[in-house]
Order: structure tokens, then sequence, then C-alpha cells
């Protein structure tokens, strides 16, 4: 079992690969070797080239709002999806008027669309966030599907839920990147929890605790 999580030794960040530890992925260096192929497929070496440049141009100075239109304009996208939480509406506001002013054209869908009662798609009364008031569902794959057909050339996720985001990211056919990660206890910032994991958020990570 690969363990990098609670490795030390990060041989493959310095490079010292006599280091590495038994169980380390590298020990299979002919899977590297392949996967390396990947990268020069016509689909992936132009969108891996421009990660990469973006990441050294920016670095520790553009935002990741930045760094998405930064991206965008690389890759030569002009039409981009963005798909948001209804929880951050302003929020896409400012992004679709930052991008639009930027010279893209901006298809944005909100996770209610459709407007299909939770109960329509099976899920229990239990899970409803305000019982006995009309709730809509959350529609990721709605979401996906209307930005296919609008033809957006890449998609923008601002703060969908968690699972909502991977149904999101598994129907749209265009590539996604995640703008904001939705905390609704950490305004949006869920390493907040993780750096305060010993402390703050110790007990409101504890799973034997309401
Ligand atoms: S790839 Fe190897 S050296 Fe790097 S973190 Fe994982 S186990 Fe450690």
């Amino acid at each position: 079992m690969f363990t990098c999580a609670s490795c030390h030794v990060m041989a493959c960040r310095t490079g010292q690969l006599d280091q590495m530890p038994k169980n380390c992925p590298m020990q299979d260096r002919e899977l590297f070797d392949q996967v390396l192929q990947e990268y020069f497929k016509p689909e992936n070496h132009d969108f891996f080239v421009a990660s990469a440049a973006v990441e050294a141009i920016g670095y520790c100075r553009w935002p990741r709002l930045r760094e998405t239109a930064e991206f965008a304009r690389r890759m030569g996208y002009t039409r981009l999806g963005l798909a948001f939480c209804v929880g951050l509406r302003r929020e896409a506001e400012v992004v679709d008027r930052l991008l639009r002013k930027q010279g893209f054209e901006v298809v944005s869908v909100a996770c209610k669309t459709g407007s299909i009662p939770k109960d329509a798609a099976g899920i229990p009364p239990e899970y409803r966030v305000n019982p006995g008031q009309y709730e809509a569902m959350c529609d990721p794959i709605a979401q996906a599907e209307l930005l296919n057909r609008a033809g957006t050339q890449f998609n923008i996720c601002l703060g969908l839920c968690v699972g909502h985001d991977s149904l999101f990211y598994k129907y749209s056919k265009a590539l996604v990147t995640t703008l904001v990660a939705k905390d609704r206890v950490t305004g949006n910032n869920p390493a907040a929890a993780i750096y305060c994991a010993e402390g703050y958020f110790k007990d409101r990570l504890d799973p034997d605790k309401p």
C-alpha cells in the first residue's frame, strides 16, 4: 500500500531516488515511463504545459481566480462554463463580471436549475435542510449537461457541495477546475479545519461528536 501522506523522505521531491522507501510508488519505474507518454497526447500536452506556465509565472502572486483566467487565455478558450451553488450567487456574479471584462464568454448555471423537489429524486424527508418548506434539489448533472450543450471549452466549479461536485466532474464534457471548494463552516476555506485539526476544530472533526 502506498503511504506518501506519511512519508518524510520525499525522495520524489529531492531526486535522491536511492533513498526511496520500500513501498514507494517509484519502485515501479515502468509505470512512470508509461504515464509520461500520456502527457504527450495532443489533448493533454498543451493543457499540461499551460498549467506549468501559470504555476511558474504567477507563483505566489496570482490568486486562483487570476490563475484560472490566465490559464484559459493561454489555452485559447473563449467560452467558459460556470457551475455555481446558489449559496455563492453573489460570488458567481463577481466571477462572471470579471471574466467577461477580460473578454470571455461565460455560460453560468446555478445548482438549483430545474427546480426539482428533493423527493422527486428519492431524497428522504430526514435529509431536508428545511423540513416543511419547498426545497429544490441541487442538480449537478443538469448543470454539466447544460454546459455541455452550450459548448463550453472549460468549466469552473464554484462552491458545489461535496459529492455534487463529483457528479458535475463526472458528467462535464469539458475539463473542470475548482475555483471554490464549499465549506459552510469555514467561509469556504476547507484548509482552515486542517490547519486547526489539533486545536479549534478537533471536536468538530471527531466523528464520535455531534
Ligand atoms: S513517492 Fe516515494 S519518496 Fe515520494 S512521498 Fe511517496 S513514498 Fe515518499
